[in-house]
């Protein structure tokens, strides 16, 4: 997973897209780690991709996002997905426990939010309704005493 570690998120899956839409016309294998292409662009351009799995930063597009530049655009993105098709599934996968993992951290911080707030004294919880008053934006003050006080 190292070329698709240093791409940016919106490379990946716009790579992804690509590969799902076949637009990598050909590739060759050049040497036991690199690879020629060209890849189909969004206006009917035809690319030309370099790409070295061993060394993802000496591939190259010359896309004008990429050109001349050590980006991994998804051109190159849609041909490591297209010679390696099982990445797609292990790419999805780390999304996938990316994400429980991020849902399960936010329940907990939930939970410990909850116990904190139900063990303040009463004192405690005052003192914080006007500190977090204090912090409101002045419409969102006043929509409190508005809704709460009346006024
Ligand atoms: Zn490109």
């Amino acid at each position: 997973m190292g070329l698709i570690n240093i791409a940016s998120g919106s490379s990946v899956w716009r790579g992804l897209d690509y590969y799902n839409h076949q637009r990598v016309i050909s590739y060759k294998q050049v040497s036991d780690s690199e690879y020629e292409s060209i890849v189909l662009g969004s206006n009917h351009e035809k690319y030309h991709v370099f790409m070295d799995v061993s060394h993802p930063r000496k591939s190259t597009c010359d896309c004008p996002h990429a050109n001349g530049k050590r980006i991994i655009c998804k051109h190159i993105v849609a041909l490591y997905f297209t010679v390696f098709p099982s990445e797609v599934d292990s790419f999805l996968k780390e999304v996938e426990e990316a994400e429980r993992e991020y849902e399960a951290y936010e329940k907990e911080r939930v939970n410990k939010l909850h116990s904190y707030i139900y063990g303040m004294s009463k004192q405690e919880l005052q003192e914080t309704v006007f500190e977090l008053l204090d912090d409101l934006p002045e419409w969102a003050y006043d929509r409190f005493i508005r809704d709460k006080v009346g006024m």
